[in-house]
C-alpha cells in the first residue's frame, strides 16, 4: 500500500496525510565527460487529502547533486498546486475597500509563491492604500503614518508597527533586500490587525445598528 504523504491542505488549514492516487516518475542522466554524470528525476503525483478529499498535484524533483555528501540526506524540491497558503488568513475580504483588497490579494500571492521582495513591497503599498482611502495626504509614507496617529486612526503602538512595515518595504524596494519569512509573517499580522479594526469591526457594528 502506498505511503501517505504529509502536506498542507488549504481547505483543512492543516498539515494532513494525503493519499497517493496516481504517480509517474521520469528520470534522465546527464553525462559531463571524464565519467562524471548526474541523474535528474521528477515524480508527478496526484494526491487526495484524507481530511476533506480535496485533490491536488504534487511535483517532487531532485538530482544526485542534491544528496548531501556528508549526511547522505536527499534535499528534494517540492511544488504543490494549487499553491499552499503561507499565512492563516482570517480576514473578511468583502469588508475591505476594493483597491486595498486588490493589493492585499496580490501580496498574498507573492508570499505564497516565495516572491518575498515583491511581498515586502506589496505590504508597504497596502499601507499607502489605507492612507489613500482615508484621504491622508503627505509628501511621503513616513509623514502619512504620523498623520494616521495624529488623526486618531492608529494608536502610537500601531504607528510604530506601520513604520516597521514601511521600513521593510523600503529595504525591499530600494536595497533589493529580501525579507525573511518571519518578517513577512509579522508584517502580515500587523496589516491584518489594522484592517480588521478599520473595516471588519466597522462592518459588523454597522450591521448590528
Ligand atoms: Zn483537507
Amino acid at each position: 500500500m502506498a505511503k501517505d504523504i504529509r502536506c498542507f491542505c488549504n481547505t483543512c488549514r492543516n498539515e494532513n496525510n494525503h493519499r497517493l492516487l496516481k504517480d509517474e516518475t521520469f528520470s534522465q542522466i546527464e553525462k559531463y565527460g571524464k565519467g562524471y554524470e548526474e541523474t535528474y528525476w521528477q515524480v508527478y503525483q496526484i494526491v487526495q487529502c484524507s481530511g476533506c478529499d480535496s485533490v491536488s498535484f504534487r511535483l517532487v524533483f531532485a538530482s544526485t547533486e542534491d544528496i548531501d555528501p556528508e549526511t547522505g540526506t536527499l534535499n528534494e524540491g517540492v511544488y504543490l498546486f494549487p499553491v499552499r497558503d503561507k499565512f492563516d488568513v482570517r480576514l473578511d475580504f468583502s469588508c475591505i475597500p476594493r483597491s486595498t483588497r486588490k493589493v492585499l490579494r496580490e501580496t498574498l500571492k507573492a508570499v505564497n509563491n516565495e516572491c518575498k521582495i515583491l511581498a515586502g513591497i506589496g505590504l508597504r503599498v497596502i499601507v499607502e492604500s489605507i492612507c489613500a482611502e482615508l484621504e491622508i495626504k503627505a509628501s511621503n509614507l513616513e509623514k502619512k503614518i504620523d498623520l494616521l496617529i495624529e488623526k486618531g486612526f492608529a494608536s502610537i503602538k500601531q504607528g510604530e508597527q506601520l513604520h516597521f512595515l514601511r521600513d521593510l518595504g523600503n529595504k525591499a524596494a530600494h536595497e533589493i533586500n529580501e525579507p525573511t519569512n518571519e518578517e513577512l509573517s509579522i508584517a502580515y499580522e500587523i496589516i491584518e490587525a489594522m484592517l480588521k479594526v478599520m473595516y471588519e469591526f466597522d462592518e459588523r457594528r454597522g450591521s448590528q445598528s
